[in-house]
């Protein structure tokens, strides 16, 4: 695939640089220039996409790089969304020191693609490590939740 062989992987910051083309730079200032022969594969990840919630745009939020990459536990966090990443960082999170963590969650149980016994027993276990999860939230109008 490449026009230099037997020099991938490569390290520097990739730019498109015409059809079949891909430059790289180097941190030593050396341009490469790479030709595919058929296509070019962008695998450069993804920006979280923020749902049309009331306030959000308004408020310093986390998104899915900030939430991994984050050097300190805020004391109280708030997780929209009971899937199983927002149930995975809200249990991450107070493991790593967070006193208090909110899960809130639109439907009217965790996990809600799952079967119903498995967001019973995660919303038991979580409530029993003093987890606060708040379910049946109707966007930003947050239902009466539980301990
Ligand atoms: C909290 C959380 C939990 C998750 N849990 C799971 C899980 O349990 N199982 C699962 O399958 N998935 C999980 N995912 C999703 C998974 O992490 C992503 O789907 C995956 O990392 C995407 O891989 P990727 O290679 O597309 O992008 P990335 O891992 O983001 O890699 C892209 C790379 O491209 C590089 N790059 C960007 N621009 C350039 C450029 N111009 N030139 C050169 N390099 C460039 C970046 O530096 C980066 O190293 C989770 C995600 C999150 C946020």
């Amino acid at each position: 695939m490449a026009r230099e062989r037997g020099r991938r992987p490569d390290q520097g910051h990739a730019r498109i640089a015409g059809n079949r083309f891909v430059e790289v730079d180097s941190s030593t200032g050396v341009a490469t220039v790479y030709e595919a022969a058929k296509a070019v594969v962008v695998a450069t990840g993804t920006r979280a996409a923020f749902p049309m919630i009331p306030g959000l745009t308004e408020i310093d939020v986390w998104d899915n790089r900030d939430v991994t990459s984050a050097k300190h536990a805020p004391r109280r966090l708030l997780v929209i969304g009971g899937g199983v990443i927002g149930v995975e960082m809200a249990q991450a999170w107070r493991q790593l020191g967070s006193e208090q963590v909110t899960v809130v969650e639109v439907f009217d149980r965790l996990l809600a693609r799952e079967e119903p016994f498995v967001g019973a027993e995660l919303e038991r276990s979580l409530t029993r490590s003093r987890r606060r999860s708040r379910r049946g939230a109707g966007g930003n109008r947050p239902a009466a939740g539980h301990r």
